[in-house]
């Protein structure tokens, strides 16, 4: 009675411990060893109700498909890896050679020029840099005409992108209005000590530009060729006295009479009764006007 009852415990266990088996898949994630070390304890537990040893050998041989169990668990598990394994391809797809087609952007007037290399996945970089041409100005244009007493505007405009750039034109020397105005103001110097006023006349004018330009050389009452200056004025007309007022640096008809009226001898030709004409020049060398006043009677 006793074996039987030992034989259908047996057998019990052996069921138990198959259900245990297959109970054991659930942990089969878990290293290969422990499901059979984790599930052996179920059994165990019932076994130790049992103290007798045929009751364990049952429980030994459940242990050797414990290890079977696992084995199917492990190629389980391994399938995740394969699956994992083509992940790292997609990150290594976009890796290829560049193919690139190259864009160029000549050079302008004002930008510099470059190259331009793009490829189809977007990655591009430039190259071949090419300096700036800069302007190509075609001749100045006048645009204002400059007088005397203002200046005027050019403008030139380059050939190849049609940029312009304007420039100021210094107002234009004119010995005759520079010279009518000097005589104007003598004249009304000359008004005021209660004076005739002095004729303005053509060869005298010539002479006195021609003394203005000499001063350049000779700034002094002697002429370059060491004569005195007022002798050649007596060739110029029938007159019986003569006179000649110099300077140089002032920039104006009204400086230039400043000057002379508030020089004692300089003031006497202006207002000197005696005379009845008067010549003016003025030359402009290098920016410094050279100014001369020549008196006749
Ligand atoms: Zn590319
Ligand atoms: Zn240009």
């Amino acid at each position: 009675m006793k074996r039987a009852l030992i034989r259908t415990l047996s057998a019990l266990l052996a069921l138990l411990l198959l259900c245990g088996c297959t109970g054991a898949r659930a942990p089969t994630p878990t290293p290969s060893p422990t499901p059979g070390v984790s599930a052996s304890p179920q059994p165990s537990v019932t076994s130790t109700s049992d103290p007798t040893q045929p009751s364990a050998s049952p429980a030994v041989s459940n242990s050797a498909p414990a290890t079977t169990a696992p084995s199917a668990a492990v190629t389980h598990t391994a399938a995740p890896q394969p699956v994992a394994t083509p992940r790292p391809a997609p990150t290594s797809a976009p890796v290829h050679h560049h193919s690139y087609t190259s864009v160029v952007t000549p050079p302008s007037c004002t930008t510099q020029g470059y190259t331009t290399y793009t490829c189809a996945c977007g990655a591009h970089y430039q190259d071949h840099v090419a300096a700036a041409l800069g302007h190509s100005f075609g001749a100045w244009v006048t645009i204002v005409v400059p007088t005397a007493s203002s200046s005027g505007t050019k403008v030139r405009t380059c050939t190849r992108c049609g940029a312009q750039e304007s420039a100021t034109i210094s107002p234009v020397f004119d010995p005759n209005s520079v010279a009518s105005q000097v005589v104007n103001l003598v004249n009304q110097e000359r008004a005021k000590a209660g004076l005739s006023p002095l004729t303005a006349v053509g060869n005298l004018h010539s002479y006195a530009q021609t003394r203005s330009t000499e001063l350049v050389s000779v700034f002094d009452h002697v002429r370059p060729d060491g004569s005195n200056p007022l002798t050649s004025v007596f060739n110029l007309g029938s007159y019986s006295t003569a006179g000649e007022n110099i300077a140089m640096g002032y920039s104006s008809a009204q400086t230039v009479m400043d000057g002379w009226m508030n020089s004692p001898g300089h003031r006497a030709n202006i207002l000197n009764a005696n005379f009845t004409s008067i010549g003016v020049g003025c030359y402009n060398y290098n920016g410094v006007l050279y100014w001369t006043q020549i008196f006749a009677g």
